[in-house]
């Protein structure tokens, strides 16, 4: 018998017993961790490059350190040139001696004098400016002809006027690139003191991870979390030790978590943070060393189950498992801490103002984080959230950035202006704004734009949603495939003034099936459908409420509700692969789509995939580039050898 599942309010009191707020678990954790001492060492400015300076540098000397030309020419004394013009030449006798860089002149400059000096030469007593070569004329062996007044200190750098001896050179926290050490070089600084970077082991674990480069057996993931961890760790100034993902067997975890802390000096886990049955690393934290567990829980989304320990002195970190949870608490809560125990001023993230076009929904007492991607709108930004869940990777690198909606706000209302912390430190605009239905096909004409240089934005919303972004004007085209019912036609009766029908490609919908089931193999979709339903034995894959696909399945099911008909993703790819995967026998998706995944694939009927276009955005360079594309010889071949069929 399988046993009742516990109560649900039960069971996440039972699994987080104290839920912190963000910036009470930030406190506690920094509280365990600091003040502490900054390790460091000390380098050779030629090891310096990239690491952190460790202390405040004070300029030991004058840069330059004397008064020094900027030119080549002559030292004079300015009051000697005071009535030099055009026409009033002014003669100056040569010293005997000429000034080189690295000469230390022996004579002084007297009235009605001049020495010559090379660029970077020092001034001699009595000098106060340099006249340029080319401002004077030669008169005799010993003598110069000068018809230009001067000023006193022109050509002349005066000492320490680049940097004064005892001026705050460098800051501690300062990462050291070329500037700082032609900086620390020009003062005669051979050697700084940087922080030693910590060395942070990290360490994924789940019994379903494999490494990228190997085969994925069924059931298997990559392991997202190990690659995108270290490289964070490395971009916040610490020193990622990547150790793999550890099976979920506590005497095997206990022991490498054990190993990592004795070598790094700190570690940070992904996955296993739900108090459920098997999941082991907090757990092992508690034996590890005092004082163990700070925060359990913490009111973020997403990122919920982080787990942030101190095992004598070191941080222990679990991040939640899912990938985009992990980076969000990672670089909301670790990297705060990481930054100063690698001894560096607090990460300043570049801020936007943007209008959120929709309302978004938000879970009341949890601090929410909604990755977004913007476009330009009316005279103002606008910030799509992305619709994924926290599962999902692609988001991070399709977003912009992210806002955040407060604990105590249970919604962001449609219209909000609110901050966008960007991922780069500038806003991308794109050139070119797709916001609609995605298909495949579209990358398919958008891939020529992309090596010219266009930048184009697809935003996957679904076709009401493109439609209305296409209303409001903050897309240049909509993708859209909406049956209406009562014309039996395609698109053209969704469209309202100020847009305009772009036809695009036809996707041909059909039955998909494993190769070789003998119960469709052979028959068209109705005689398939009808097969299916005689079959109790036989499960189908359902679409979406709202999809077109879906209206398909419904009409040829006629009312029926086969063994997986509540089974509804959102997607042609997802239906693909339930029935390659044998968690369903039939679905229905797209030919491109059945043919990718290798399934059998019975045709039925056409579904028109076309553009509404803003007509008032019709002349951009970059939505005439499309629509040059969507027409060219190449993206047609192109959609036609996918599957597609273009209009
Ligand atoms: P867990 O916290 O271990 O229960 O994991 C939650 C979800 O995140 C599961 O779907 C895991 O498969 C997934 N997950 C855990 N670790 C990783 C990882 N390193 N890379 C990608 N996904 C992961
Ligand atoms: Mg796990």
């Amino acid at each position: 018998m399988i046993p009742k599942p516990p109560d649900r309010s039960v069971l996440e009191q039972e699994q987080f017993l104290k839920i912190l707020s963000r910036e009470e678990a930030l406190a506690r954790f920094e509280a365990a961790l600091f003040p502490r001492a900054l390790p460091c060492q000390t380098r050779k400015l030629a090891d310096a490059l990239g690491k952190a300076l460790a202390e405040d540098i004070t300029a030991p000397i004058d840069v330059p350190p004397f008064d020094r030309s900027n030119v080549d020419g002559f030292a004079v004394r300015a009051a000697d040139l005071a009535a030099a013009g055009e026409g009033a030449a002014v003669r100056l006798a040569l010293n005997g001696e000429t000034i080189h860089c690295g000469t230390a002149p022996a004579l002084q400059v007297a009235a009605g004098t001049a020495t010559p000096i090379a660029t970077g030469g020092p001034l001699p007593r009595g000098a106060d400016a340099v006249v340029m070569v080319e401002h004077t004329q030669p008169a005799g062996s010993d003598a110069i002809e000068v018809r230009r007044a001067t000023s006193p200190g022109q050509f002349v750098s005066y000492a320490g006027s680049d940097i004064a001896c005892g001026e705050a050179l460098l800051r501690a926290g300062t990462i050291i690139g070329s500037r700082e050490i032609g900086m620390l070089a020009a003062c005669g600084i051979a050697e700084v003191k940087v922080a030693r970077k910590p060395l942070v082991a990290v360490i994924s674990t789940g019994d379903e991870l494999v490494q990228p480069g190997g085969a994925l057996p069924p059931a298997a993931i990559y392991d997202t979390n190990g690659a995108i961890v270290a490289a964070a760790i490395d971009e916040n100034g610490g020193e990622a030790v990547f150790l793999g993902a550890i099976p979920d067997d506590e005497a095997r975890l206990e022991a490498a978590m054990r190993g990592a802390l004795a070598d790094a000096d700190m570690l940070v886990l992904s996955g296993g943070t739900s108090k459920g049955a098997g999941d082991l690393s907090h757990r092992i934290i508690g034996r590890l060393g005092e004082p163990g567990i700070i925060a359990h829980g913490v009111a973020l989304k997403p990122g919920k189950p982080l787990c942030l320990a101190v095992c004598d002195g070191k941080p222990v970190v679990i991040l939640p498992g899912f990938p985009t949870s992990a980076m969000f608490t990672f670089h909301d809560m670790i990297v705060p801490v990481l930054r100063k125990l690698a001894g560096l001023p607090p990460r300043s993230d570049a801020k936007v103002s943007a209008t959120v076009p929709v309302r978004i929904a938000s879970e009341l007492g949890r601090t929410e984080f909604v990755m977004v991607s913007l476009v330009e709108g009316r005279h103002r930004l606008i910030a799509y959230p992305s619709g994924k869940g926290s599962g999902a990777i692609t988001s991070f690198a399709q977003a912009d950035g992210f806002l955040r909606i407060d604990a105590l706000a249970d919604q962001m209302p449609a219209g909000t202006e609110t901050e966008v912390t960007l991922f780069t430190p500038h806003v991308r605009v794109p050139d070119l704004v797709i916001i609609g239905s995605h298909c495949t096909g579209l990358d398919l004409v958008t891939a020529g734009l992309a090596h010219v240089g266009l930048a184009v934005r697809s935003i996957a919303v679904g076709s009401l949603g493109g439609l209305a972004a296409a209303k409001r004007g903050e897309c240049d085209l909509a993708p859209i495939h909406l049956f209406d019912d009562k014309s039996e036609t395609y698109n053209s009766p969704y469209l309202v003034e100020g847009l305009e029908l772009v036809p695009g490609w036809r996707r041909m919908q059909g039955i998909v099936f494993r190769k070789g089931d003998q119960r469709f193999e052979g028959l068209d979709a109705r005689e398939a459908v009808a097969a299916a339903l005689k079959d109790p034995a036989c499960i189908m894959v359902n679409r979406n409420q709202g999809a077109g696909t879906r209206i398909l399945i419904d009409r040829l099911l006629g009312g029926a509700r086969p063994e997986g008909y509540w089974n509804q993703p959102r997607s042609h790819n997802a239906v693909a692969a339930a029935v390659a995967q044998h968690r369903a026998d039939w679905g229905m998706t797209i030919a491109p789509v059945a043919h990718a995944a290798g399934l059998g694939f019975i045709p039925l009927a056409e579904e028109h995939y076309d553009f509404a276009l803003v007509t008032a955005r019709k002349d951009r360079p970059a939505v005439r580039a499309f629509l040059d594309a969507l027409r060219s010889d190449e993206a047609r071949a192109a959609l036609q050898q996918a599957g597609f069929r273009p209009a």
